[in-house]
């Protein structure tokens, strides 16, 4: 059956696929559409600018807003499209019989579409309980931007009740993921001819070192760490993702680099995995360094952190809810990231649930069907029932 908002979300959808939001670009065209199709609503958005000024958080709310209500919550960046063998333009949406093409479809336009479409029937019935929107730009680079948004929040006298980000799960309830570190470490060590090993610091030797510091770390937390059974693999990992260093066979590199990553299960402190891989090459690598030449470092950089999403009692009821709309009592974990944690670390119960496969996201012909994006209006539809009847909490 066809849902009687899907030509509006496809409408919305359409327009938002070709606003090109890719992470290194303004998403701000973008977010005055959205502000313009608000305000025809007369519902007023509140925009979080970055530190350029070129890209912004929106944040509004429909209904009153002295107090809490649902929050529905996407990022509108999307991952590149260049190099990939597209067979329709990417920043064009493209209809076929059963679905629609384009980036970020799936990730996540499709769920910021439905949302749109589905304004003027939470208009209707949110005159208790408001619904609040909240869309965030870099989210693809490292679930950046959403930080100056929730501290805002964080800070607000009023939080919202709870939050559902619509990143493409199939439309299922997700109620954790793992947390993520990455981090670049650069050795410097002492240029020198190779035949004179002993008067030069070997960076790419030390990278090497660590790189096996780090395989050992990796391997005492599948052997003896925390293992959940909801994750696969069940354990935190460590992984080094790329080394380089050196520009000639007969030249002592004095430079080298080794990016590394720390996905945490929500159980699991990353720091205290980061804390012990610092104090290794502070207090073992770098004094033996230091002893050949004093300039010698290994200097550290945070490419990414987002915490874990954890599936916790605080977010029972809206695990219910969520489930309820979906219609499907099982809730899963997924094994990508999202802003989740961040809301969680406010205090905002959140879980993950959107139109899409996370499968087509970040792929050439990303794609969303027609069935999915039924699906989450008829979800949106459950949500409203529920704030009209004043019963988002009843089981
Ligand atoms: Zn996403």
């Amino acid at each position: 059956m066809v849902h009687p908002l899907l030509d509006s979300a496809l409408d919305i959808l359409g327009r938002l696929i070709a606003f090109d939001t890719r992470s290194s670009e303004s998403n701000l065209p973008l977010i005055e559409y959205v502000r313009r199709v608000l305000g025809g609503y007369e519902i007023e958005s509140t925009l979080v600018y970055d530190a350029t000024g070129k890209k912004a958080n929106l944040y509004a709310t429909i209904g009153p807003r002295d107090r809490p209500g649902l929050c529905l919550s996407g990022h509108t960046d999307v991952v590149p499209a260049t190099g990939q063998p597209w067979t329709v333009p990417p920043f064009e949406m493209t209809r076929e019989s059963d679905r629609v093409l384009g980036r970020g479809v799936a990730d996540m336009k499709g769920y910021l579409a439905v949302a749109l479409a589905m304004v003027p029937r939470f208009l209707d019935v949110s005159r208790q309980t408001p619904v609040h929107l909240a869309f965030s730009y870099d989210e693809e680079v490292g679930c950046l931007g959403v930080r100056g948004l929730l501290s805002q929040l964080a800070a607000a006298p009023v939080k919202p009740l709870a939050c559902i980000i619509g990143e493409p799960t199939s439309m299922q309830v997700a109620v954790a993921h793992k947390g993520k570190r990455a981090y670049r470490c650069c050795v410097t060590g002492l240029a020198g001819h190779s035949s004179l090993t002993h008067l030069g610091v070997n960076a790419a030797d030390f990278a090497a070192e660590f790189a096996t510091y780090l395989r050992h770390t990796a391997r005492d937390l599948r052997e003896r760490g925390l293992h959940d059974p909801a994750f696969e693999p069940p354990y935190t990992t460590v992984h080094t993702g790329r080394i380089s260093g050196g520009i000639a066979l007969n030249v002592i590199p004095d430079h080298a680099e080794v990016e590394f990553e720390i996905r945490n299960l929500p159980g699991d402190d990353p720091k205290v995995v980061v804390d012990a891989a610092r104090a290794y090459t502070e207090q073992t690598l770098v004094p033996e360094m230091r002893a050949v030449h004093a300039g010698s470092a290994i200097a550290w950089q945070t490419l990414t952190e987002y915490p874990a999403l954890a599936d916790q009692p605080a977010a029972d009821w809206l695990k219910r809810l969520a489930c309820s709309a979906a219609g499907n009592p099982k809730t899963r974990t997924v094994s990508f990231g999202s802003e989740g944690g961040l809301f969680q670390a406010i205090g905002v119960p959140t879980v993950v649930c959107g139109p899409g496969s996370i499968e087509q996201a970040h792929k050439a012909d990303e794609y969303v069907t027609l069935a999915q994006l039924a699906q989450c209006l008829s979800f949106m539809d459950t949500l409203a029932g529920r704030i009209a009847a004043g019963s988002l909490h009843a089981a």
